[in-house]
């Protein structure tokens, strides 16, 4: 298959609501449950290893109307809770063994209670992630919240999920890893490689369909990517930071860059991509994911990290992939990434580094003042 080929494919994915993604990897897996992964962080290896395929739970775009979750919300409130709660009270996840939420926000947790309560008869789990990465009980109490929900989702399953099962899906999930590092490491590197809103949908993609299945795709992938031969044009270096729970369309992804400016980094999807390095897949599996949780989780507005500000952290992602900018791309009401704008901005003043503010909802669907402001915001620095 071809890299557009792939690309295309990964893209046609995005159109499809939860129970379409499963009926689809049940023509491959007839036997195959679904079970959604609310973001930011799940340990899917767990899900997997259950004969389940884990579906990233990023609401429902433009796909649905929505006609009962609103009642059920005040309106200052990210879509991705609205569309959410909507494909539930639509019957949508019917055919889903269950779903899983963590302590990210106020509105995720009170959305796991909504969903209860509207779903009863659906197993829905509620991780507490931990607050502090350097408790010395931190990593004991990390797994065993992985352990909790290995032996509920066992329960609700009626069969075991053995240690050996979830070595072999953290493998898997570390292959994606793997290769989705490498296709961002390539694009830092030589910018138009790859296009933000293709690379985005690839990674969407990975939400979407079994690990054993995705991984050739993707591997082939990366060596189409990293084999062509691409023009570099001109434009801002930017990192994109804010939209790591709810996703913005893809749209204003393509935006972004048809308005100038060249994508480096960015933390769409982040929870799906979290670890810098391989988790280790050859001792306990739930000891080996908390620790990556605890030592090697790339930071976010939902990780809580005392010793790596996230402030420095943003830094960071801007020098090591050559950014000269940052595009703030928070979802509209998402309190986590509204209050860090705050400390972001404060930071990138002092450094004197430009940033532009691009709020987002998933019913957008014209960008034509967003075109604007990017396009104003990369023609200044092009030709200061
Ligand atoms: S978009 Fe923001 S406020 Fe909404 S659920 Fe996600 S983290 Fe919470």
């Amino acid at each position: 298959m071809t890299g557009e080929k792939i690309i295309q494919e990964c893209r046609d994915l995005l159109d499809l609501l939860p129970a379409q993604i499963l009926a689809l990897a049940r023509e491959k897996h007839p036997d195959v449950g679904g079970f959604g992964v609310f973001p930011v962080y799940a340990p899917v290896e767990i899900i997997h290893a259950a004969g389940l395929l884990p579906v990233g739970m990023f609401g429902a775009g433009d796909k649905i109307e929505l006609s009962h979750a609103d009642a059920r919300f005040q309106s200052f409130i990210c879509s991705i809770a609205k569309s959410t709660l909507e494909l539930f009270l639509r019957d949508e996840m019917k055919e889903f063994e269950g779903v899983v939420f963590s302590s990210i926000c106020d509105v995720a947790r009170n959305l796991s209670s909504l969903v209860k309560r509207n779903c009863p008869e659906l197993y829905v789990e509620y991780l507490h992630m931990p607050q502090n990465m350097y408790s010395a009980e931190s990593a004991n109490y990390a797994r065993s919240e992985f352990e909790r929900f290995r032996t509920n989702l066992s329960k609700q399953l009626n069969r075991p999920i053995p240690d050996e099962a979830i070595r072999d899906s953290l493998k898997l999930y570390n292959e994606v890893r793997h290769h989705t590092r490498r296709l961002y490491a390539h694009r830092k590197a030589h910018p138009s490689s790859i296009a933000a809103a293709d690379l985005y949908a690839v990674v969407q993609a990975s939400t979407r369909m079994m690990p054993e299945d995705f991984v050739p795709m993707l591997r082939e992938l990366c060596d189409a990517v990293e084999a062509s031969d691409v023009k570099p044009r001109d434009g801002v270096r930017v990192v994109v930071e804010g939209a790591f729970c709810e996703q913005p369309p893809i749209g204003l992804v393509e935006v972004i860059e048809a308005s100038g400016c060249l994508v480096q980094d960015d933390d769409m999807i982040i929870g799906w991509r979290l670890f810098d390095d391989d988790v280790v897949s050859n001792g306990d599996p739930l000891a080996a994911l908390s620790n990556a949780y605890l030592a090697s989780s790339v930071y976010t507005s939902v990780r809580h990290d005392y010793k790596k500000p996230r402030t420095d952290g943003l830094i960071d992602r801007m020098k090591r992939s050559g950014a000269e900018a940052v595009l703030f791309a928070p979802a509209k009401f998402c309190e986590p990434a509204l209050l860090d704008y705050v400390l972001f901005r404060q930071k990138l003043e002092e450094a004197d580094v430009p940033h532009l503010k691009i709020e987002f909802e998933e019913k957008m669907w014209t960008f034509e003042s967003t075109r604007t402001e990017i396009e104003t915001f990369a023609e200044s620095m092009l030709f200061d």
